[in-house]
């Protein structure tokens, strides 16, 4: 049986990040009218901020969320073969150690649920690590390396632009450097009207609230209430000559990936529980750079180039929060931390609800819903 496809209406999406701009860029390519609304520009948000690991390794929590991750990875695959790698898409694996032996034995079992799970992942030693893989990396020579050959890193903000891009080409709009401050209601309490800073307003049927960490305030804008942790992180780019790295990796105290032509991407979770001390974030990044010249001495010469405090957009119960919201007519959520490696599942599993009425079974345990006031 075929599902039918209908014209939404005019659809506004709010925020431009990954997880945006994947739901308009599916939307706009089955021709929905689109109009993307940022109140900055595209892709700057935490998507730019982000360490940008496309894992599933790091989601084994809860079944139904490693399973959505997993179909994360799996659709990264297919956009890179739809409009082409190039710029964005790093499918280089990772591999992960520990530095004292409980948090080995962790890593361990942790791989060994994964591959009873067919999760691709293989175990070498340290001295392996860096003869075949990274020879630049001091791993010691007998730690357990868990290698993840599937898991990949993706440059955000060049993944937005090639979207966006796709998307406007195909006639969508959009309007950047201007908030949502309002959206109005009819009588039957369906979305009608975007409101924008600017003093321009939008007629739309249908709005997408994916404004990342400003989520809960857009939510508030049709007086629902949507929950969500404080969770900051800090990221460091450092400038180097050569990047002495060639993959994403979790070293005991610190990862590093690299970021593209002279760029290295840094951050830490243990420099993560240090930002609500009150510590500088330009201290933060030298302590990041620190940690990361112990593991890759080759970046001794490299500079801090810039360092950002971002913060992770959680629903309060850790989870994804996607779709509808039946209580106000036209109005549907894309809000997720992980959203770099869940961005092109969401963004196709969402424009499939809004064109077709039709509920995804992977998104069962993520609904919306399960908010209440
Ligand atoms: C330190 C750190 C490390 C991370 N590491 C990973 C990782 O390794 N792998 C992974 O998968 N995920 C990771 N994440 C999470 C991931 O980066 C985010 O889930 C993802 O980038 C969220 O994308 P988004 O589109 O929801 O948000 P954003 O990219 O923040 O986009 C939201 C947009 O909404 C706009 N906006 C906000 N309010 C309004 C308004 N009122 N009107 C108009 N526009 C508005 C903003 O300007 C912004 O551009 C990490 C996050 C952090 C902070």
């Amino acid at each position: 049986m075929r599902t039918s496809v209908k014209r939404p209406g005019r659809v506004a999406v709010i925020g431009v990040g990954i997880l945006g701009t994947a739901v308009g860029w599916n939307l706009s390519r089955q021709g929905a009218e689109v109009v993307f609304v940022d109140a900055g520009r595209p892709g700057e948000g935490v998507t730019n901020w982000s360490f940008s690991w496309v894992n599933a390794s790091n989601k084994t929590v809860r079944r139904s969320y490693f399973d959505l991750n997993v179909a994360g990875m799996a659709a990264h695959r297919a956009l890179a073969e739809d409009i082409g790698p190039d710029a964005w898409w790093y499918p280089s694996g990772h591999l992960r150690w520990a530095g004292d032996p409980a948090a080995q034995t962790k890593l361990l079992e942790t791989a060994e649920l994964l591959a009873g799970w067919d999760y691709g992942v293989k175990v070498c030693t340290g001295a392996e690590a860096r003869r075949r893989l990274e020879p630049a990396v001091t791993i010691p020579d007998e730690v357990p390396v868990v290698v993840y050959p599937d898991e990949a890193w993706v440059h955000g903000r060049r993944l937005v632009g090639r979207l966006v891009g796709q998307a406007v080409a195909a006639g969508a709009e959009h309007r950047f450097d201007t908030a949502v401050r309002d959206i109005r209601t009819g009588a039957d309490g369906g979305v009608r009207t975007v409101a924008l800073s600017d003093g321009s307003s939008l007629d739309v049927d249908i709005v997408v609230n994916a404004a990342g960490p400003s989520a809960s305030h857009v939510a508030g804008l049709v007086a629902r209430h949507l929950p969500m942790r404080r969770e900051p992180g800090i990221v460091a780019r450092i400038g180097c000559a050569r990047v002495p790295v060639h993959r994403a990796m979790h070293a005991p105290r610190i990862e590093i990936r690299p970021d593209g032509d002279g760029s290295v991407v840094l951050h830490s979770r243990e420099v993560d529980a240090l930002i609500d001390t009150g510590e500088d974030p330009a201290e933060l990044a030298r302590l990041l750079h620190d940690m990361a010249r112990q593991v890759v001495p080759e970046l001794a010469n490299s500079r801090i180039t810039q360092a950002r405090v971002a913060n992770r957009p959680i629903p309060a119960d850790g989870f994804p929060s996607v779709g509808a919201v039946p209580s106000v007519p036209g109005y549907y959520e894309a809000v997720s931390h992980s959203g770099i490696t869940l961005g092109p599942i969401i963004g196709r599993l969402l424009a499939a609800e809004i064109l077709t009425g039709k509920r995804d079974a992977m998104l069962t345990d993520f609904r919306p819903e399960r908010f209440h006031p």
